[in-house]
Protein backbone atom coordinates (compact mmCIF):
# COMPACT_ATOMS: atom_id res chain seq x y z
CA UNK A 1 0.00 0.00 0.00
CA UNK A 2 1.34 3.24 -0.92
CA UNK A 3 1.82 5.62 2.08
CA UNK A 4 -0.41 9.20 1.40
CA UNK A 5 1.23 12.53 1.73
CA UNK A 6 -0.16 16.07 1.99
CA UNK A 7 1.84 18.86 1.05
CA UNK A 8 0.27 22.35 1.23
CA UNK A 9 1.09 24.58 -1.03
CA UNK A 10 2.65 22.65 -3.75
CA UNK A 11 1.88 24.12 -6.87
CA UNK A 12 5.12 25.60 -6.97
CA UNK A 13 8.66 25.91 -5.19
CA UNK A 14 9.35 23.90 -2.36
CA UNK A 15 6.01 22.32 -1.73
CA UNK A 16 6.02 21.20 -5.43
CA UNK A 17 9.77 19.78 -4.94
CA UNK A 18 8.62 17.86 -1.67
CA UNK A 19 5.39 16.57 -3.30
CA UNK A 20 7.78 15.40 -6.17
CA UNK A 21 10.26 13.57 -4.14
CA UNK A 22 7.50 11.83 -2.47
CA UNK A 23 5.74 10.76 -5.73
CA UNK A 24 9.00 9.35 -6.56
CA UNK A 25 8.90 7.31 -4.01
CA UNK A 26 5.66 5.72 -5.05
CA UNK A 27 3.22 7.53 -2.70
CA UNK A 28 -0.30 8.88 -2.63
CA UNK A 29 0.23 12.62 -2.48
CA UNK A 30 -2.42 15.14 -2.28
CA UNK A 31 -1.15 18.56 -3.40
CA UNK A 32 -2.76 21.98 -3.10
CA UNK A 33 -2.38 25.54 -4.03
CA UNK A 34 -2.99 27.90 -6.46
CA UNK A 35 -2.34 28.54 -9.81
CA UNK A 36 -3.55 28.41 -13.62
CA UNK A 37 -5.63 25.21 -14.02
CA UNK A 38 -3.44 24.42 -17.16
CA UNK A 39 -0.34 24.28 -14.90
CA UNK A 40 -1.84 22.18 -12.04
CA UNK A 41 -3.25 19.83 -14.72
CA UNK A 42 0.45 19.84 -16.18
CA UNK A 43 1.72 19.27 -12.82
CA UNK A 44 -0.75 16.58 -11.96
CA UNK A 45 0.46 14.66 -14.97
CA UNK A 46 3.99 14.98 -14.04
CA UNK A 47 3.55 13.91 -10.57
CA UNK A 48 1.60 10.95 -11.84
CA UNK A 49 3.84 9.83 -14.21
CA UNK A 50 6.67 9.53 -11.08
CA UNK A 51 4.41 7.10 -8.98
CA UNK A 52 1.89 4.46 -9.05
CA UNK A 53 0.58 5.74 -6.31
CA UNK A 54 -2.46 8.68 -6.56
CA UNK A 55 -1.93 12.05 -6.97
CA UNK A 56 -5.00 14.74 -6.09
CA UNK A 57 -5.46 18.19 -6.17
CA UNK A 58 -7.44 19.85 -2.89
CA UNK A 59 -7.75 23.50 -4.05
CA UNK A 60 -7.89 24.37 -0.18
CA UNK A 61 -7.26 28.32 0.77
CA UNK A 62 -4.92 28.53 3.87
CA UNK A 63 -6.52 31.34 5.37
CA UNK A 64 -10.15 29.33 5.45
CA UNK A 65 -10.00 26.60 8.39
CA UNK A 66 -13.79 24.96 6.87
CA UNK A 67 -11.69 25.01 3.55
CA UNK A 68 -8.58 23.28 5.60
CA UNK A 69 -10.75 20.67 7.06
CA UNK A 70 -12.37 19.94 3.76
CA UNK A 71 -8.55 19.06 2.43
CA UNK A 72 -7.52 16.55 5.35
CA UNK A 73 -11.58 14.81 5.14
CA UNK A 74 -11.01 14.81 1.35
CA UNK A 75 -7.33 12.88 1.89
CA UNK A 76 -9.00 10.48 4.24
CA UNK A 77 -11.45 10.02 2.67
CA UNK A 78 -9.88 9.35 -0.98
CA UNK A 79 -7.13 7.97 0.15
CA UNK A 80 -7.94 5.97 3.27
CA UNK A 81 -5.74 8.04 5.91
CA UNK A 82 -2.64 10.22 6.16
CA UNK A 83 0.88 9.01 6.68
CA UNK A 84 2.58 12.28 6.72
CA UNK A 85 1.59 15.91 6.42
CA UNK A 86 3.51 18.58 5.18
CA UNK A 87 2.78 22.44 6.13
CA UNK A 88 4.26 24.35 3.43
CA UNK A 89 2.34 26.99 2.15
CA UNK A 90 3.66 30.05 2.69
CA UNK A 91 3.62 33.83 1.36
CA UNK A 92 6.02 36.92 2.19
CA UNK A 93 5.63 40.95 3.00
CA UNK A 94 7.87 42.95 3.25
CA UNK A 95 7.90 46.31 4.91
CA UNK A 96 8.52 48.17 8.13
CA UNK A 97 6.12 47.65 10.94
CA UNK A 98 4.45 51.15 10.91
CA UNK A 99 4.01 50.72 7.33
CA UNK A 100 3.22 47.16 7.41
CA UNK A 101 -0.91 46.56 6.14
CA UNK A 102 -2.38 45.03 9.08
CA UNK A 103 -4.70 42.58 6.71
CA UNK A 104 -1.34 41.57 5.18
CA UNK A 105 -0.13 40.67 8.84
CA UNK A 106 -3.52 38.84 9.11
CA UNK A 107 -2.96 37.15 5.95
CA UNK A 108 0.29 36.14 7.03
CA UNK A 109 -0.12 34.77 10.33
CA UNK A 110 -3.10 33.02 8.75
CA UNK A 111 -1.59 30.81 6.29
CA UNK A 112 2.21 30.55 7.77
CA UNK A 113 1.16 29.48 11.17
CA UNK A 114 -2.61 28.97 11.85
CA UNK A 115 -3.18 26.79 8.69
CA UNK A 116 -0.44 24.33 10.32
CA UNK A 117 -3.01 24.47 14.06
CA UNK A 118 -5.67 23.43 11.59
CA UNK A 119 -4.40 21.35 9.16
CA UNK A 120 -3.14 19.32 12.94
CA UNK A 121 -6.00 19.29 14.39
CA UNK A 122 -7.54 17.55 11.48
CA UNK A 123 -5.21 14.78 10.95
CA UNK A 124 -3.51 13.85 14.41
CA UNK A 125 -7.01 11.91 15.06
CA UNK A 126 -6.44 9.91 12.11
CA UNK A 127 -3.04 9.44 12.73
CA UNK A 128 -3.40 8.30 16.48
CA UNK A 129 -6.02 5.85 14.73
CA UNK A 130 -3.48 4.63 12.31
CA UNK A 131 -0.89 4.25 15.38
CA UNK A 132 1.77 6.06 13.44
CA UNK A 133 2.33 9.30 11.80
CA UNK A 134 4.99 11.87 10.30
CA UNK A 135 4.38 15.94 10.83
CA UNK A 136 6.82 18.03 9.18
CA UNK A 137 6.79 21.81 8.90
CA UNK A 138 8.54 23.80 6.52
CA UNK A 139 9.79 26.93 9.12
CA UNK A 140 12.38 28.91 8.26
CA UNK A 141 16.24 30.15 9.29
CA UNK A 142 13.28 33.24 9.99
CA UNK A 143 12.17 30.66 12.68
CA UNK A 144 15.98 30.88 14.54
CA UNK A 145 16.64 34.81 13.76
CA UNK A 146 14.75 37.95 12.24
CA UNK A 147 15.64 40.48 9.85
CA UNK A 148 14.36 43.79 9.48
CA UNK A 149 11.05 44.94 7.70
CA UNK A 150 9.70 40.52 7.70
CA UNK A 151 7.74 41.17 11.32
CA UNK A 152 4.93 38.93 10.33
CA UNK A 153 6.67 36.26 8.55
CA UNK A 154 9.23 36.22 11.42
CA UNK A 155 6.65 35.86 13.72
CA UNK A 156 4.74 33.55 11.89
CA UNK A 157 7.85 31.23 11.54
CA UNK A 158 8.79 31.39 15.76
CA UNK A 159 5.53 30.51 16.57
CA UNK A 160 5.55 27.54 14.22
CA UNK A 161 8.59 26.61 15.97
CA UNK A 162 6.72 26.47 19.25
CA UNK A 163 3.69 24.57 17.69
CA UNK A 164 6.09 21.81 16.37
CA UNK A 165 7.39 21.63 20.09
CA UNK A 166 4.44 20.93 21.32
CA UNK A 167 2.56 18.79 19.06
CA UNK A 168 5.62 16.61 19.06
CA UNK A 169 5.12 16.55 23.02
CA UNK A 170 2.08 15.34 22.91
CA UNK A 171 2.61 12.74 20.49
CA UNK A 172 6.04 11.43 21.47
CA UNK A 173 3.96 8.12 22.66
CA UNK A 174 1.72 7.89 19.40
CA UNK A 175 4.66 6.72 16.74
CA UNK A 176 3.64 10.34 15.46
CA UNK A 177 7.04 12.53 15.16
CA UNK A 178 6.82 16.45 14.28
CA UNK A 179 9.95 18.24 13.11
CA UNK A 180 10.32 21.79 11.28
CA UNK A 181 12.66 22.26 8.34
CA UNK A 182 14.25 25.51 8.59
CA UNK A 183 15.91 26.26 5.07
CA UNK A 184 17.82 29.73 4.19
CA UNK A 185 17.47 30.58 1.23
CA UNK A 186 16.13 29.33 -1.71
CA UNK A 187 15.32 30.73 -5.55
CA UNK A 188 11.96 29.99 -5.54
CA UNK A 189 8.65 32.57 -6.55
CA UNK A 190 7.76 33.76 -3.28
CA UNK A 191 11.94 35.03 -2.86
CA UNK A 192 12.16 36.47 -6.85
CA UNK A 193 9.01 38.29 -5.30
CA UNK A 194 10.53 40.19 -2.50
CA UNK A 195 12.89 41.35 -4.51
CA UNK A 196 12.11 44.25 -5.92
CA UNK A 197 10.51 45.31 -2.88
CA UNK A 198 13.94 44.56 -1.22
CA UNK A 199 15.37 46.87 -3.89
CA UNK A 200 12.72 49.94 -3.21
CA UNK A 201 12.90 49.19 0.93
CA UNK A 202 16.74 49.46 0.77
CA UNK A 203 17.44 52.24 -2.33
CA UNK A 204 19.80 50.00 -4.14
CA UNK A 205 19.68 47.66 -7.27
CA UNK A 206 18.08 44.14 -7.35
CA UNK A 207 21.48 41.90 -8.24
CA UNK A 208 22.60 44.12 -4.89
CA UNK A 209 19.64 42.52 -2.97
CA UNK A 210 20.86 39.24 -4.38
CA UNK A 211 24.24 39.23 -2.91
CA UNK A 212 24.26 41.73 -0.50
CA UNK A 213 20.98 41.38 1.22
CA UNK A 214 19.52 37.66 0.55
CA UNK A 215 23.42 36.12 0.56
CA UNK A 216 24.55 38.35 2.73
CA UNK A 217 24.43 35.99 5.89
CA UNK A 218 24.74 32.34 4.26
CA UNK A 219 27.87 31.55 4.78
CA UNK A 220 27.59 29.14 1.58
CA UNK A 221 26.73 32.20 -0.69
CA UNK A 222 25.23 29.87 -2.87
CA UNK A 223 21.25 29.15 -2.53
CA UNK A 224 19.71 26.36 -1.08
CA UNK A 225 17.98 23.70 -3.86
CA UNK A 226 14.89 22.72 -3.94
CA UNK A 227 15.73 18.71 -4.00
CA UNK A 228 18.00 19.33 -0.54
CA UNK A 229 14.73 20.24 1.06
CA UNK A 230 12.71 17.80 -0.39
CA UNK A 231 15.43 14.76 0.36
CA UNK A 232 15.44 15.97 3.89
CA UNK A 233 11.54 15.89 4.26
CA UNK A 234 11.78 12.34 2.43
CA UNK A 235 14.36 11.59 5.61
CA UNK A 236 12.37 12.90 8.29
CA UNK A 237 9.68 10.55 7.21
CA UNK A 238 11.59 7.59 7.06
CA UNK A 239 11.71 5.08 9.84
CA UNK A 240 15.30 5.72 10.28
CA UNK A 241 14.07 9.30 11.68
CA UNK A 242 11.65 7.91 14.58
CA UNK A 243 13.40 9.20 17.16
CA UNK A 244 13.82 12.57 15.66
CA UNK A 245 10.73 14.69 17.32
CA UNK A 246 10.32 18.03 18.01
CA UNK A 247 13.58 19.47 16.62
CA UNK A 248 14.64 21.27 13.65
CA UNK A 249 17.01 20.49 10.42
CA UNK A 250 18.64 23.67 9.35
CA UNK A 251 19.35 23.75 5.74
CA UNK A 252 20.62 27.53 5.70
CA UNK A 253 24.20 27.06 4.53
CA UNK A 254 25.68 28.06 7.50
CA UNK A 255 23.22 31.50 8.21
CA UNK A 256 22.54 30.53 11.24
CA UNK A 257 25.83 29.64 12.76
CA UNK A 258 26.88 33.16 12.57
P1 LIG B 1 6.32 29.63 -3.48
O1 LIG B 1 5.74 30.98 -3.64
O2 LIG B 1 7.12 29.04 -4.59
O3 LIG B 1 5.18 28.56 -3.11
C1 LIG B 1 4.20 28.86 -2.16
C2 LIG B 1 3.06 27.88 -2.31
O4 LIG B 1 2.05 28.22 -1.34
C3 LIG B 1 2.37 27.94 -3.68
O5 LIG B 1 1.96 26.65 -4.07
C4 LIG B 1 1.16 28.84 -3.42
O6 LIG B 1 0.09 28.63 -4.32
C5 LIG B 1 0.81 28.36 -2.01
N1 LIG B 1 -0.07 29.28 -1.30
C6 LIG B 1 0.09 30.61 -1.08
N2 LIG B 1 -0.98 31.10 -0.42
C7 LIG B 1 -1.81 30.06 -0.22
C8 LIG B 1 -3.07 29.91 0.41
N3 LIG B 1 -3.73 30.96 0.96
N4 LIG B 1 -3.65 28.69 0.43
C9 LIG B 1 -3.03 27.62 -0.14
N5 LIG B 1 -1.83 27.69 -0.74
C10 LIG B 1 -1.23 28.89 -0.77
O7 LIG B 1 7.18 29.70 -2.12
P2 LIG B 1 8.32 28.76 -1.49
O8 LIG B 1 9.54 29.58 -1.42
O9 LIG B 1 8.35 27.44 -2.14
O10 LIG B 1 7.78 28.64 0.00
C11 LIG B 1 7.25 27.44 0.54
C12 LIG B 1 7.49 27.43 2.04
O11 LIG B 1 8.89 27.43 2.30
C13 LIG B 1 6.91 28.66 2.75
O12 LIG B 1 6.35 28.26 4.00
C14 LIG B 1 8.14 29.51 2.98
O13 LIG B 1 7.99 30.37 4.07
C15 LIG B 1 9.18 28.44 3.23
N6 LIG B 1 10.55 28.91 3.05
C16 LIG B 1 10.97 29.41 1.86
C17 LIG B 1 12.28 29.83 1.74
C18 LIG B 1 12.82 30.39 0.45
O14 LIG B 1 13.91 30.96 0.47
N7 LIG B 1 12.12 30.24 -0.67
C19 LIG B 1 13.16 29.75 2.82
C20 LIG B 1 12.69 29.24 4.01
C21 LIG B 1 11.39 28.81 4.11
Amino acid sequence: MPRTVVVTGSTSGIGLGIARAFAADGANVVINGFGPFETIEATLQDLGALTGGRIIYHPADMTRPDEIEDLIGTAAKELGGIDVLVNNAGIQHVARIEEFPPEKWDQLIAILLSSAFHTMRHTIPLMKAAGKGRIINIASAHGLVASPFKSAYVAAKHGIMGLTKTAALELAQENITVNAICPGFVLTPLVEKQIPDQAREKGISEAQVKDEVLLRLQATKEFVGIEEVAATALYLASDAARSITGTHISIDGGWTAQ
